[in-house]
Parts: C-alpha cells; structure tokens; sequence
C-alpha cells in the first residue's frame, strides 16, 4: 500500500487551522485521519477509528487531558475537528481498575465524560484509544490484515508476517473487554509499532501524526506482500447451465422475493432497495463450487455485521428465459434464509433472557451465481454501503483462501456483535419515511410539475428516478432535488426508448413501485377543421405515451409481485372541455378510461391506478407568455385569472405534487381522480 501522505497538503491543512486557532497537532490528527478515510482498502462507511491526546481548557477554565476521538458512526474521509469529540483522560482511565463495564454504563460514561456537553457521541471503541498511553493511534479494519487474520491458523500468520513488532490481541468484542485486552498486551510488549486485533482490524500508534500514519501503511504493506505469496488458485468454478439471464429480468424477481408483507396496514410490503455489482473477481467468488462454506462462513469484521447480516443469501444459476423456476428457487431459498435468522435469533436471544427485539430478518447481500452480487437496503445509500461491504467481503475471503482457509469470529460472537446496542444505535437514527423503500418513476419529470413530484415523492422517502426527454436538462433538475435523485433519458412517444429507460431504473434500484405517468404536451385546433396530423401526435403523446409507461411498468411489477401505483395526470380537459382544445383534450379522455381498465385488470394483482385531474397551473403548457395573453383577453389581472375558481386560490405544482403522493399512500384507493383545480363545477366528476 503505497503512503498518500504529502508534506505539501499537510503543510496546507495546519495553516489553515492555524487561522482558526487550532494547533497542528490536531489539524494533521484531521489530515491523516482523512488519508485513512479515502482508502477503501482500509475502512468504509465510519469504519476504523483515530484519536489524539491533548490538553485542552475546558468550559470552566480549567487546563484538562483530554482524548478526541471520532464520532461515533462517522466517516473518516470527510472528519473534521466538530467529529472529533474531546473526553477527559483521568474519567476514562480510571475504568481500568473495573473487572467489567456494562454497556449502558459505558455509553452513560463516554457521555458524561465529554469536555463540551453538546458533542456527538463518541466511537464506540474510545476505550481502546484512552487506555493506550500513545498521543496518536489510528485504527482500520485493512482488508489485507483481515485477509490474514480471518484463518483457522491465524497465529502463525501473524507471528510470520510481524515477528514481535506487533502485539497480537486474540478476538474479543469491541467495547470495555477489548480495550483492557489491548493495554494489557501492549504493556507486556511496549515496544511493539501497534496491535493486530485478530478478526477484526489493526491499531498502530506513534508520537506523531505522521509516526502512527507511517506505521499503518507499512504493517498493511506487509500483510499484503504475504498475501501475494504462495497464493493457491482460488475458486473451482461450477458448470454454469446455459444461458443467464440479464440483469432486468434477474432483479425484479429478486426484490420481490426478498420483500415481506408489512402486517400493520393489508396490502402495505417492506421492500427492499437493490444495488448490483459485478466484475470478474465478483463472477470468480459467486461462481465457485465451494460457495456455500466460504459465503457462509460469517463476517470478515465484526464492523459489517449490521450492515450485511451474518450470511448472505445464496440464489440459483437465474438461467435465461425460465423466469418461473428461478423464481420458484429463490423464494425457497429466501424462505429458509428468513427461518433461519428466527431460529439464530431464538437461540441467542436466551442468552440474553430473552430481553432483545429482533430487526427484521431479512438479507441484506444476496449472491446470484453466473450474475454478481446485490446489497439490499430500505434507501438507496443503505444498499450501497451493503454492496460496497459485500464487495470488500469477497476481496478479503479471496485472498485469505489464497493462502490459508478463511473463518469467521463464532456465530455466538457475530451475534453480539450484531445485537450490541451501541451498534444497534447507529441503525435507530435513520428515520422511516411513508414510501421508504419504494422506487417512483416520474415522467415528465424536467417540467414544473414533474420537478415538484419528483421532489414531494424524495421528500416521502422514495427513490426516485426523473425521465424526459433532454437527459442533461433532466439531471440537472434532479441536482436540484437531491444529488440521490436518477435522471434517466425517455421519449414516451418509443416504445424502446421507455423499455430502456426502465431497464435503467431497475439497474440502478432493483424494480418500480409507482409510475407517475406525467409527460405530455398541449395541440389546439376547431375540431370540425384541424388537421388530421395533429390529432394523431396529440393521441401518440397524451394517450399511447401513457399506455407504453403503464405497460413497461406493469411488466416489472408483475415480476415483483409485491403490487404497485400506477398514477396519471389526465387533466380537467377530459371532462369539460375547452374550445379549440379538442386535440388535447379527446386523447386525455381516453387515457382517463386507460386509469379505469388497469384499475380493473390489475387490482388482484394489488397494482392501483390512479388519476389527478389539475388545471391552470403554471408550467410548460401553460407559459408566462400564454397567461398574459388570456387574461389580458378577458380583460382581467394574470392574478385573477390564475386564481379565477371557486376558491380563488392559484394552483401550483407542489399541489399536484401532493395529490399524486397522496394517492400512492392511499393503498385502499384505485380508479381515483383527484381534482385539484381549486373548484371547477363544471369540471366536477360525478
Ligand atoms: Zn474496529
């Protein structure tokens, strides 16, 4: 591993503290921290951990010893001095003497400990930094010492690749245990450079940033060119039958087999956000004879335990064009996958008295041999980081069974590790939102209406994925809802270009749940005299644009089978008709029909079709322009003419917005039409 430290940027980074008053002790504890943070090979997503020891004033003037360590949860690459909270040395060395801690103890402690009383909560392993007496001490989770750790003869390893230059500290749980067990060892050998944690990680220290920095990069230097020799060739492919089948068919399957019925509300799921990964290494692993023991044989750090779960979920070869037998295998392989996280729970739940509550079970990695990897979560970032772990996982494996036979800490170990609540606690910040978990396609979605429900659906916890016609006008849209927001490029008007942008969609979230079929666009014409040409563009957009979006959709739910939301906006031309507006208004009345027929054909299989009925609202159809030119025509103020209903109030985007969202919630409502128009007697359905 090569050392990205540069005297340059580590100058630049202390006089930029210096402005701020603070010392370069601290700004290089924050520059080589980040250092470690960009390195995925060392931690990902607030793994690892770096503290410093310090002497600080603290809020009644008193000079204090104090130990600022990372943020409990927070990531390395992007630390700065606010998650780097400062605690009082003799508090926390004092809890040596203890035989034992508790949790809530310890967690009571740190906290009571903090010199500014407002500070985030900080690293569950600020114990193991406190005991050591060392001014800096960084902390990873590097895939090379994991890779030579994670073995039945771990010792062996370690004593061959570091001699007496390391401490070695037998696995145990992060948390008061860990950190007595470190300072013992250390104590015993106090010339050693830092401390291999078997199963879990690796700590160097020093009396400098750069000392303790230096140090991390030359002993991971060292487990890798270990690994690099006398390497095995790993694994032994199994036949692939024939065929796979891509990606698009593969995921909606997948999602819907791993989705579960949420039992609070009849027809509600819990689905999950899929994120796919592939690459020779991946195809290398999942492809393997041996699968099963090594996938299975548990974590490669207890760091990914509530992220992955102990096991991934192991599916069949999905061969091309027998959907039904794939689907059939996976859902039994999801079943057994779901009763046997019961029944590990059951068991060790005893141990605890059977006082924990158990998080749902189901996967969060799954394998797809002949395909790649999935990693599962209720938001796209949770997926992400699940893939991200994943991938790392199988790197770490590889090269352990290179070299030796790779193992995991105990499944007793992993589970309390898994049910820790310090560890639990980072997962219980993350909120639930009404459409958590549910993937909303919006077309349409570049114009004054899509952009507002693109941004009411992100806002109700939905991915969501923006689709029109310009893809760079449409990403930058979507820039300005959420830098999570997917901007995909969609004629409707092509059944091709709608097939390839759902196939996009589902590569990037594993299916669709709610369509908000928005795209459209206005003709005029004296129906008695207009050509002919018009009408069929009109009906080719404002009808057939519909039905293709409905379709495509459909086809991915179906596979699914976890239901979904068809929504449309139709609009109050479908029922009241406007002079000269007959071009637009006839194809919007078919489509008003459309919403009814997939009502009616696809209730029982809990897909909902919905319709917002809006008028006079100000976008793309209806310009600055245009509304000038009417209401100086009545001879009335734009104001008045955009506010000329029942209520006298303008409607705006963000209400159609609102409608289409209220809809997708209202899981007891299909063959609706919402008006939202601020009252329209003439235009009221009946
Ligand atoms: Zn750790």
């Amino acid at each position: 591993m090569k050392s990205a430290w540069s005297e340059r940027e580590a100058q630049a980074i202390v006089d930029r503290y210096a402005l701020e008053g603070i010392g370069p002790d601290l700004a290089l504890r924050i520059y080589s921290t980040r250092l470690l943070g960009g390195e995925p090979s060392l931690v990902l997503h607030g793994g690892g951990n770096t503290s410093i020891k310090a002497l600080t004033t603290d809020l009644l003037g008193e000079v204090t010893e104090v130990v600022c360590v990372k943020a409990s949860g927070g990531d390395m690459a992007f630390i700065d001095e606010t998650r780097m909270p400062a605690l009082r040395l003799d508090r926390l060395r004092k809890l040596r003497t203890l035989d034992s801690l508790r949790d809530e103890d310890m967690t009571l402690i740190l906290r009571d400990a903090l010199i500014d009383p407002m500070a985030p909560s900080p690293s569950v392993e600020t114990l193991l930094h406190a005991f050591l007496p060392h001014k800096f001490v960084d902390h990873t989770h590097a895939n090379a010492v994991l890779s030579l750790t994670d073995q039945e003869d771990s010792d062996l390893f370690c004593a061959d690749v570091y001699g007496s230059r390391m401490g070695i500290v037998p696995y145990i749980m992060p948390g008061f245990g860990l950190a007595v067990r470190a300072a013992g060892i250390y104590e015993l050998k106090p010339k050693v450079e830092g401390l291999i944690l078997q199963k879990h990680g690796i700590v160097t220290f020093g009396g400098s940033a750069r000392e303790s920095y230096d140090r991390m990069i030359e002993m991971v230097t060292l487990a890798e060119e270990r690994l690099a020799k006398n390497r095995k060739a790993v694994f032994v492919p199994a036949p692939i039958p024939g065929p796979v089948a891509p990606l698009v068919d593969v995921a909606p399957i997948l999602r819907g087999v791993v989705s579960i019925k949420d039992e609070r509300t009849e027809g509600a799921w819990r689905r999950p956000i899929l994120d796919f990964r592939t690459s020779p290494a991946i195809l290398n692993f999942v492809n393997g004879t041996e699968l099963a023991r090594y996938a299975q044989a548990g974590v490669v750090t207890p760091d990914h335990v509530i992220r992955t779960k102990i096991w991934p979920l192991i599916v069949s070869v999905p061969e091309a064009g027998r959907p039904v037998e794939f689907k059939r295998n996976a859902l039994n392989a999801a079943s057994t996958f779901v009763e046997y996280y019961k029944s590990y729970f059951a068991r060790h739940n005893v141990r605890a008295g059977g006082a924990l509550r158990m998080v749902d079970p189901q996967p969060r990695v799954v394998l797809v041999p002949g395909l790649g990897l999935f990693g599962l979560g209720r938001t796209s970032r949770d997926a992400m980081i699940a893939a991200d772990l994943a991938t790392c996982a199988i790197e770490t494996i590889t090269d352990a069974e290179a070299v030796g036979r790779f193992a995991s800490i105990s499944e007793a170990e992993m589970f309390d590790m898994e049910y820790w609540p310090p560890e639990q606690a980072k997962l219980a910040e993350a909120r639930e939102l009404p459409l958590s978990g549910q993937v909303a396609v919006i077309t349409g979605a570049a114009g004054a209406i899509g952009v507002a429900t693109a941004k009411a659906f992100m806002e109700a916890g939905a991915e969501v994925a923006l689709l029109d016609l310009d893809k760079t006008a449409t990403e930058a849209k979507a820039r300005t809802i959420s830098p999570a927001a997917f901007a995909v490029r969609c004629d409707v008007t092509s059944a091709a270009s709608v097939r390839a942008a759902f196939d996009e969609v589902v590569g990037a979230f594993g299916g669709v749940d709610i369509v908000v079929s928005n795209a459209g666009a206005a003709w005029q014409g004296r129906i008695g005299e207009v050509d002919e040409e018009v009408l069929r563009k009109s009906f080719e957009l404002n009808f057939y644009g519909h039905q293709r979006v409905a379709q495509a959709a459909v086809r991915i739910m179906l596979a699914q089978g976890t239901g979904g939301c068809l929504l449309f906006n139709v609009s109050k031309q479908a029922v009241n008709p406007g002079a000269n507006f007959g071009p637009y208004g006839l194809p919007k009345a078919a489509t008003l029909l459309l919403v009814r027929q997939y009502a009616l054909e696809y209730g029982g299989d809990g897909i909902r079709a919905n319709a917002v009925n809006a008028d006079r609202v100000r976008s793309g159809l209806l310009t600055d322009d245009f509304i000038k030119e009417r209401s100086t025509a009545r001879g009335v103020s734009e104001k008045d003419y955009m506010s000329g209903n029942l209520l006298g109030r303008e409607v705006t985007p963000e209400d159609v917005a609102q409608a289409f969202v209220a809809q997708a919630l209202a899981l007891k409502t299909t063959a609706d039409v919402m008006t939202v128009d601020g009252g329209n007697i003439a235009a009221a359905l009946r």
